[in-house]
C-alpha cells in the first residue's frame, strides 16, 4: 500500500502542519497518485478553509466556532461541499469514512476528533501531541479496541518509528531538541522575552503555541510524555539533548549497543509523507542533506535551571496520567496568557508547577489511572481553572 488510492481527511487544515499536508498531497497528486479528500477542518479561518477547499475538493468541511455555520457556507459557496460548524462537527468530518487522517489541530481540542477517527479503525497520522499527552492510555487502548494505526507525526517519534527495527530490543531513546531561540540565552533575558521573540524558532517555522513551547522546552517534554506512551518506555529510559542543527530527529539504543537515528532537513513534509505512504516511501521534494556542507553536528545537555519544563513533565509522567493531563492543560493556558502579554515568559513553567501543586493540596484524584475520558475531561477543567486563577494573580502582581 502506498499513498495511491488512499482517502483522507485533515483535522486542522488551514495550519501549519495542515498547509505542509496540502503540500504533500499536491506533489504527489501531481505525479499522478489518487488521492481523493474527504473531510478537512478548521478552528476559526474561512478564508484559509475556503483556500484548502478550492485546492483539495473535500466532499465536507468543518469550521470549530459554531456560529460560524452561515459564514462558512458563504465562503464556500459554489464549491459543492457540504459544509457543518461546532465541535460535533469537527468529529462528523472525523468519522467520515477516510483510510487516512491526519490530527492536526492544535491542543486537547483534537481530542474527541482524533478519537472519532480511532473509533473507525483508521491510519492516524498523529501531529496533535497535546491530546495524546492529556489521555495517552486511554487513546492507545481505543486504538487497539478498534484495530485503528497511530503513526507519530512529530518529527521525533517519526524518526524513532521509522528506526524501531526491534522494539522488544530497545534499551534507551534520545529525543532531540533544537533548544528553540533561548538556548544561549539567560534568565534576564528570558523573562523579559516577547511572545514575538518566544516565536521566532531558529530551525522550525511552526504554529504559535508550539512555537512558545519550543522555546520553554516544554515542547520536548511533552514529547518525552507521548514517546514514553506510544513507545511503552518509563521515562528514565529517554533522553533529551540539545541538537542545535535539527539535523539528527532522534536516537532508538538498543541492547547490543547499535544506535539507529534518522536524519534530514528540518521540514515537516518529511514525516508527513512517510506517514501518508507508509508502509512506502513516496520521492517528496525536500531540501537534501548536504553531509559535508554541514560539517560538524553538535548535542549538549539542556540546562534545567534555564528549562524547569523538562523536569515538570518528567514528574508528571512518573505521578501518572492525570498528571499529565492536568499539565498539559495549564501549559496550554498559561502558552495563551502569555501570548496574550497576561503573563511573562518565566511565568509559563511557574503557573504549570504551581498548578500541579495545588491540585495535588487539593487531594485531587492526580496519581489514579483514568477509566474513562470524562474523568480526563473533568481533570483538564479543574488544571485549566486554576491555571487561571494563578495567572491571575500574576497579572495582578
Ligand atoms: P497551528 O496553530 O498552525 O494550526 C492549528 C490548527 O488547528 C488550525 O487549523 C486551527 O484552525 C485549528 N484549531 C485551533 N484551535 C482549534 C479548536 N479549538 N478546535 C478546532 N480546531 C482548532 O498549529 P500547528 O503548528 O500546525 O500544530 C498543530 C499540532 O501539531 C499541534 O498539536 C503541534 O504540537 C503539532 N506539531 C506541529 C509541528 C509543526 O511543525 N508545526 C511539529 C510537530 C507537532
Ligand atoms: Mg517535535
Amino acid at each position: 500500500m502506498s499513498a495511491d488510492g488512499r482517502s483522507v481527511s485533515i483535522l486542522g487544515v488551514t495550519g501549519s502542519i495542515g498547509q505542509s499536508t496540502i503540500a504533500v498531497i499536491e506533489e504527489l497528486r501531481a505525479q499522478g497518485a489518487h488521492i481523493p479528500v474527504e473531510a478537512v477542518t478548521a478552528g476559526a479561518n474561512l478564508q484559509g478553509l475556503a483556500e484548502a477547499c478550492r485546492r483539495l475538493r473535500p466532499k465536507f468541511a468543518a469550521v470549530a466556532d459554531p456560529n460560524q455555520l452561515e459564514a462558512a457556507r458563504a465562503a464556500l459557496a459554489g464549491l459543492d461541499i457540504a459544509v457543518g460548524a461546532g465541535p460535533s462537527a469537527l468529529e462528523d468530518a472525523a468519522a467520515r469514512p477516510a483510510a487516512w487522517v491526519m490530527s492536526a489541530i492544535v491542543g486537547a481540542a483534537g481530542l474527541a476528533p482524533t478519537l472519532a477517527a480511532i473509533r473507525r479503525g483508521a491510519l492516524v497520522a498523529l501531529a496533535n501531541k497535546e491530546c495524546l499527552v492529556s489521555a495517552g492510555p486511554l487513546m492507545l487502548k481505543a486504538a487497539a479496541d478498534h484495530g485503528a494505526t497511530l503513526l507519530p507525526v512529530d518529527s521525533e517519534h517519526n524518526a524513532i518509528f521509522q528506526v524501531l527495527t526491534h522494539p522488544e530490543r530497545v534499551e534507551k531513546l534520545t529525543l532531540t531538541a533544537s533548544g528553540g531561540p533561548f538556548r544561549t540565552a539567560t534568565r534576564e533575558i528570558m523573562a523579559r522575552a516577547s511572545p514575538a521573540q518566544a516565536c521566532a524558532h531558529p530551525r522550525w517555522s511552526m504554529g504559535r503555541k508550539i512555537s512558545v513551547d519550543s522555546a520553554t522546552l516544554m515542547n520536548k517534554g511533552l514529547e518525552l510524555i507521548e514517546a514514553s506512551y506510544l513507545f511503552g518506555l518509563e521515562e528514565k529510559f529517554i533522553d533529551v539533548v540539545i541538537h542545535p542543527e535539527s539535523v539528527v530527529h532522534s536516537f532508538a539504543h538498543f541492547v547490543d549497543g547499535s544506535v539507529l537515528a534518522q536524519l534530514g532537513s528540518p521540514d515537516m513534509r518529511i514525516p508527513i509523507a512517510y506517514t501518508l505512504s507508509w508502509p512506502d516511501r513516496a520521492k517528496v521534494s525536500t531540501e537534501r542533506l548536504d553531509l559535508a556542507g554541514l560539517k560538524s553536528l553538535n548535542f549538549e545537555a539542556p540546562d534545567p535551571e534555564l528549562f524547569p519544563a523538562l523536569r515538570l513533565c518528567r514528574a508528571a509522567l512518573r505521578t501518572g496520567p492525570l498528571a499529565a493531563a492536568a499539565l498539559n492543560a495549564a501549559n496550554e493556558e498559561a502558552v495563551a496568557a502569555f501570548l496574550a502579554g497576561r503573563i511573562g515568559f518565566l511565568d509559563i513553567a511557574r503557573v504549570v508547577e504551581d498548578v500541579l501543586a495545588h491540585l495535588e493540596a487539593e487531594a485531587a484524584p492526580i496519581a489514579k489511572s483514568p477509566s474513562s475520558f470524562d474523568e480526563v475531561g473533568a481533570m483538564d477543567g479543574a488544571a485549566r481553572r486554576a491555571a487561571l486563577e494563578i495567572a491571575g494573580s500574576l497579572t495582578a502582581a
